[in-house]
């Protein structure tokens, strides 16, 4: 578990018409976060992670249960487009939940916040990610990080008709990782097959209206959004473009419209991490999201995407070394959203470098 080598070829892959500019600046990005002393300090942030065996790998489905417990990947990404990657930061492994925020993100784009909320509310559950719950006053699902209420945002999406929608769901999320995404046929195959409690949910949201007609066409797109293949850089590309207002640091291109990132954020952190949330929130204070595959990335807002993989995951659905991970580097920069200004104080220049 070395520090890999950056993902350099992708980045130049994007240059377009700019290409050369944008080879250049890989370039300088690249020897920069060389040289950085964030990479010592995330380094040694590792290594600790590394130690931690808690947490049993996913076996709902035979895909995931093949995964290796000592496959371990911390990526970041910072705004000013530096990569850092450790370990097995190349294996591609299912989004799963991680979608959710970003599919959010595209509802909240194609109906607006209002519209959005008709539908979703923006409240913890304090439940586990997959109960069979909605709001009793409304009808609605608690939050669009769980499960109902990732199914009734997914069911938002528009598009004329089904391939058209997973186009547009591809592609947004294709938008925020910097490189075309791919789908997991197998892990699909099998999420639809064994997705017999998301379908409850999906008839019970249709019972009282809160999913439409086309639900069991919304319901193969959310098992097509949890098996979308990413590894931890692009999980770390992902959270730097909402740390970066929607704006993709390596490819320049709006992923998202810079107003509802704060709405995005937000849910993150109230509900992200299922519910280890009010924890969560309380140790590490970052908006994240995490996957039963064992994907979790965090925002920075303004400086910094983390993103993890480590198969292992705990009872709440949350990998033990990915929170390790964010515990750690959350207090040693003091990157705590409330941290005293005495704990922030050189955050910006060890992660910006002007420290070195
Ligand atoms: N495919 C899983 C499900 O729908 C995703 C859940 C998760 O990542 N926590 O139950």
């Amino acid at each position: 578990m070395s520090p890999a080598g950056g993902h350099r070829g992708r980045r130049d892959a994007v240059g377009g018409a700019g290409g050369g500019a944008n080879a250049l600046d890989a370039l300088v990005r690249d020897a920069r976060s060389a040289v950085s002393p964030l990479r010592r300090t995330l380094q040694d942030i590792f290594e600790q992670a590394a130690e931690v065996s808690e947490g049993k790998v996913a076996s709902y489905i035979p895909e995931l249960a093949r995964a290796d417990p000592a496959w371990f990947a911390v990526s970041v990404v910072t705004t000013a487009g530096e990569c850092f990657d450790l370990g097995d930061s190349h294996r591609l492994f299912t989004a799963q939940s991680i979608s959710k925020p970003f599919v959010y993100g595209m509802a909240l784009t194609d109906h607006g916040r209002e519209g959005v909320l008709e539908r979703v509310g923006v409240e913890p559950t304090g439940e586990a990610f997959n109960s069979i719950v909605l709001d009793p006053a409304t009808n609605r699902p608690f939050n669009p990080m769980v499960n109902a209420g990732a199914i009734a945002t997914t069911d938002l999406l528009l598009g004329k008709d089904y391939p058209e929608r997973v186009g547009r769901l591809l592609g947004a999320l294709g938008k925020f990782a910097g490189r075309d995404l791919y789908v997991d046929n197998g892990v699909f195959m099998s999420e639809r097959e064994t997705g017999h409690r998301n379908r409850a949910i999906a008839h019970l949201m249709k019972a009282f209206a809160i999913v439409g007609d086309h639900f069991e066409e919304s319901l193969e797109l959310y098992f097509q959004q949890c098996s979308v293949l990413v590894n931890s850089h692009d999980l770390a590309v992902m959270a730097a473009t909402l740390a970066n207002d929607g704006t993709n640091p390596l490819t320049r291109e709006q992923a998202l419209e810079s107003t509802y990132v704060k709405n995005v954020l937000a849910v993150m952190l109230s509900c992200g991490m299922y519910d280890y949330a009010g924890e969560w929130m309380w140790r590490v204070g970052l908006p994240a999201k995490s996957g039963v595959a064992g994907g979790l990335l965090a925002v920075v807002p303004g400086v910094l995407g983390i993103g993890v993989y480590s198969p292992l995951i705990d009872a709440k659905g949350n990998c033990p070394r990915g929170v390790k991970t964010c515990k750690e580097f959350s207090a040693r920069f003091g990157l705590h959203c409330f941290a005293a200004a005495s704990e922030r104080r050189d955050q910006r220049a060890e992660i910006n470098g002007s420290a070195r």
